[in-house]
């Protein structure tokens, strides 16, 4: 295991170079799909579970966000939503956007390919396959302020599903700010029952274990979120509700005005804070 000290934006912004030019174990893929959207990356390049990584930045510094679909190949809305977010450019800061995190599942149409890659990131501990090595490996690296993972439920919140939902972190101050976001959500929903609703994540203790965000929230102190929308509903909602809930998140910390603003976290750590070290888990890709 190597140890590294990310120990700044500095150092991220010359990560994201450099996977730019595929110098560090990346390679180029070709241009991004839309004008101003950076050429694509692949991750896990040369075998079957190789997939994209697409990078927007916009001029105004701000946060990084990173958004994955895909995590489960039979969730369409979320894989779906992130295409398209990986051609929206955010108006601070950068996004860097895995659409299709495991391909083999997207491609089976299948919820899992090589076992449930949602419970390959045990807290403490290696991530369990070559692909959650690589997609730890690029939140080590690339030090996110924040992460978004889009899924979907194939049952309603009021009956203990996880439905329409949104896991945040229990860091201060989150809860009220994902209520907001889900009340603005909300009045675009007629049926009570398709609302959405805010919830916390599952603490380390709690079950499942080995699921992404928990381990960068609780491991890391990453804001990290996971959408699900129900699969039920139109495919087009669906994706508009992953979209404008993953926009909405990545808002609220565009929005900040110094570090205790916006999503305020536990024992005043900041997602600015440039004195995070990092572990570097395994090497990329
Ligand atoms: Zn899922």
């Amino acid at each position: 295991m190597q140890v590294l000290g990310l120990s700044s934006r500095s150092s991220r912004r010359s990560f994201m170079k450099a996977i730019s030019t595929g110098v560090i174990g990346l390679c180029t893929a070709g241009k991004g799909a839309a004008t101003r959207t950076k050429p694509s990356v692949v991750l896990r390049k040369g075998t079957k579970q190789a997939t994209p990584i697409f990078q927007n930045s916009a001029r105004e510094p701000g946060p990084t966000a990173l958004i994955i679909g895909g995590v489960h190949g039979n969730e369409r809305a979320g894989y779906l939503a992130a295409e398209r977010l990986a051609r929206w450019k955010p108006t601070r800061g950068e996004t860097i956007v895995v659409p299709r995190a495991n391909t083999v599942a997207v491609a089976n149409e299948t919820r899992e390919a090589n076992g449930d890659l949602n419970r390959q990131f045990p807290i403490g501990e290696r991530p369990t396959t070559p692909l959650a090595r690589a997609l730890w490996g690029l939140i080590e690296r690339s030090q996110p302020d924040v992460i978004i993972d889009l899924h979907e439920s194939s049952g309603r919140y009021i009956d203990g599903k996880l439905g329409q939902s949104i896991a945040y972190p229990p860091f201060e101050g989150v809860r009220s700010r994902v209520s907001q976001l889900v009340s603005r959500q909300n009045r675009s929903i007629d049926r009570a029952e398709n609302r959405f609703h805010p919830r916390s994540l599952p603490r380390p203790s709690e079950r499942p274990s080995g699921v992404l965000v928990k381990r960068a929230a609780f491991e890391q102190r990453i804001p990290a979120f996971l959408i699900e929308t129900y699969s039920e509903l139109e495919l087009t909602d669906r994706q508009r509700y992953h979209e404008s809930l993953t926009k909405g998140v990545i808002q609220e910390l565009s929005t900040r005005r110094g570090p205790h603003d916006g999503i305020p976290t536990n024992n005043g750590w900041s997602p600015y804070d440039s004195r995070r070290m990092s572990t570097l888990i395994d090497q990329l890709p």
